[in-house]
């Protein structure tokens, strides 16, 4: 009755604001997140972005976004502003994953729940990570290298280093690599770890990397398309293209046509879109406090972390046009034009 008659007191608004607050019909009451990316620099992030842009039209949820451009100080400012604009949940893509935890505890303080994505955030309490079994990636790179080259010199570049997945990516590749260096087939002539995962800093340590050794290398570990790309512009630059081997990951357009034309070897596909829809889906649980199903668990240095690890796939000339044409994740054209 105080609202129909609409003097417009200010009492009567509060009354009015408060009826509408508690009605999850209405729209402010609607969902709003924020995402934070690490950088644009690789393909991968566009299409994590895009996806996430469109579930979250899709779902009616309001989404804000910010690209840290690689500064983890700029993230953490980012961050803060965005937990101000008053989101319920930010997924959080960390620069680097140790300096992020301080945007987490802001984060709880305010009573914003945190979605570690594809990173994991260390040494702090995450409400839940979800990514591709990175160890795994590093499996599929080391099965594939060990197979094309069971002996001989390799060149090791593992990725940056404030980025908790080069960890797990080398971990894995190390199972395959280390009884082969044991048994002396494989020698390890260059270990180096890409910052930033660079593409310019691989192109200048394969350089290296083949001066130092003289040109005698067999193979090259690179552990994404990106610094895969620079190593191959090295190696194309002594004459060395299509001669050694050389891994990769993100399936890429850029590495499939690479290994279409046999200047890389493999590359590892880890499906973005199936990333995105699944953040969206839990983080609208996270906020209804609902439960959600993980598949493990996974200590950060503080704690083991709830976890969802989507399973990633290794890509060969034989399987690229089966899985990243047909399935859409790769434009044809782009694949095929030349
Ligand atoms: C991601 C890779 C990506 C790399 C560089 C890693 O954390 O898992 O897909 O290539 O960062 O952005």
């Amino acid at each position: 009755a105080i609202i129909a008659g609409g003097c417009g007191s200010r009492s009567d608004d509060s009354l009015l604001d408060k009826a509408k607050s508690n009605n999850p019909e209405k729209p402010d009451k609607r969902y709003k997140i924020g995402i934070s990316l690490p950088s644009l620099q690789e393909d991968r992030w566009i299409t994590d972005f895009k996806v996430i842009k469109e579930e979250c039209e899709k779902l009616g949820i309001e989404l804000i976004y910010e690209n840290a451009e690689m500064d983890a100080v700029k993230q953490a400012t980012q961050c803060s502003s965005m937990i101000m604009k008053g989101i319920q949940l930010l997924i959080l893509i960390p620069y680097d994953t140790e300096k992020a935890a301080v945007i987490v505890r802001e984060a709880h303080s305010k009573n914003v729940k945190v979605l570690s994505y594809d990173r994991l955030i260390m040494n702090e309490d995450i409400d839940l990570y979800i990514s591709f079994d990175n160890e795994k990636v590093g499996e599929l790179i080391g099965k594939s290298i060990i197979e094309a080259v069971p002996k001989g010199n390799y060149v090791f570049f593992t990725g940056a280093p404030n980025d908790r997945n080069s960890y797990y990516i080398s971990k894995g590749v190390e199972k395959y690599l280390k009884p082969l260096v044991d048994k002396r087939d494989i020698k390890v002539v260059t270990k180096e770890a890409i910052v930033d995962w660079n593409p310019d800093n691989a192109f200048n340590l394969m350089n290296k990397a083949i001066k130092d050794n003289k040109g005698n290398i067999q193979a090259v570990i690179a552990p994404n398309d990106g610094t895969a790309g620079g190593c191959i512009r090295a190696l194309a630059d002594n004459n060395l293209a299509g001669k050694i081997p050389v891994t990769g990951q993100d399936a890429e357009v850029l590495a499939a046509r690479r290994i279409i034309d046999g200047t890389q070897l493999m590359t590892v596909f880890k499906d973005t879109r199936m990333l995105g829809r699944k953040a969206i889906e839990v983080s609208l649980k996270m906020i209804n406090n609902e439960k959600i199903d993980t598949t493990t668990k996974i200590n950060n240095d503080k704690k083991d972390i709830p976890a969802i690890l989507l399973a990633p796939i290794s890509v060969n000339k034989d399987n690229l046009d089966e899985l990243l044409v047909k399935s859409g994740y790769l434009n044809k054209d782009a694949v095929y034009r030349r």
